[in-house]
């Protein structure tokens, strides 16, 4: 898989802090040029976290994200570009840049004011005058797919990062699985069921946990049937892909609805908070 790493822009007024290099090439040429403070994403971590533990461990320095930048895509894989700022800290050299900068390998945090930037050689210059403009992109599921990271898992480990709180609309939660109402619904009343663990599809999934899930899906079918006057509950998954999350759908047919396939892709509506659907779901599936 790619390089995936991510980068911070953070300004002082007119500003902009880099990490300067002085580096060697193979020819014996020395390249001055200046990066874009940041680096590559560790295990288990979000591309946030990981922005801000680069920046506490390469310059001493407490940050917050206050923005997505944008996606560099290039031979060295992909760079998440982010906005930050300050929140404490002394800027100082530290990390592993600390231990190998040396007369012909040399780093050195500084502030570079942006009237300079088109002058010297840096790495990300596009998106420290996006970032200056404040030209923002919003971090989404695309953005995250392209790098082969699940949006799902993503959203669930970040609180919502993308999705945005979801809580009001779910209506079953235990060890495994979540259940909630769709919010871009084919009919009144579609539920979602997703597996808390990462499955790519159902041909990945445990028999266990497969057991588990129609079994919940029957509960929650029943209980839709009854909530909503529905005539019928379908049931699919269709998970392609590897970064897909598994899960089912359960897409009720009313009696003014044709039966049949047509069903699967009814066109989305608007969707519509019924505060007292939900909890009289939640309450007979707890049943
Ligand atoms: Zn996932």
């Amino acid at each position: 898989m790619a390089r995936i790493s991510s980068r911070v822009i953070i300004f002082n007024k007119d500003k902009v802090l880099l990490m300067f290099r002085r580096k060697k090439q193979i020819n014996g040429d020395i390249r001055e040029y200046y990066v874009v403070p940041g680096g590559g994403c560790e295990n288990n971590q979000t591309l946030e976290q990981n922005a801000i533990r680069e920046l506490k461990e390469e310059m001493n320095i407490d940050i917050k994200i206050t923005n997505y930048v944008g996606l560099d895509i290039s031979d060295y894989g992909f760079a998440n570009y982010f906005v930050g700022e300050i929140e404490s800290g002394e800027l100082k050299l530290g990390g592993e840049e600390k231990l190998k900068s040396n007369e012909d390998n040399f780093y050195l945090p500084m502030f570079v004011p942006i009237s300079k930037l088109n002058d010297i050689d840096v790495v990300g210059r596009d998106y420290i005058i996006k970032a200056f403009n404040k030209e923002f992109e919003k971090l989404n599921n695309a953005i995250l797919t392209d790098q082969g990271i699940c949006p799902t898992c993503y959203d669930r480990k970040f609180n919502g990062i993308l999705y945005g709180d979801n809580s009001k609309n779910i209506i079953y939660r235990d060890k495994y699985f979540e259940a909630f109402l769709s919010t871009n619904p084919r009919a009144r009343g579609h539920v979602i069921i997703s597996t808390l663990k990462h499955f790519k599809d159902m041909m990945e999934v445990d028999d266990k946990t497969c057991k588990k899930i129609f079994k919940l899906a029957k509960k929650i079918m029943c209980v839709i049937k009854e909530v909503y006057k529905s005539e019928s509950v379908y049931l699919c998954t269709m998970c392609d892909g590897l970064n897909n999350h598994f899960h089912l759908q359960l897409i009720p047919r009313y009696d003014y609805e044709k039966r049949g396939s047509i069903n699967f892709v009814k066109e989305r509506k608007p969707y519509i908070y019924e505060k007292d659907k939900i909890e009289k779901l939640r309450d007979l599936i707890k049943k």
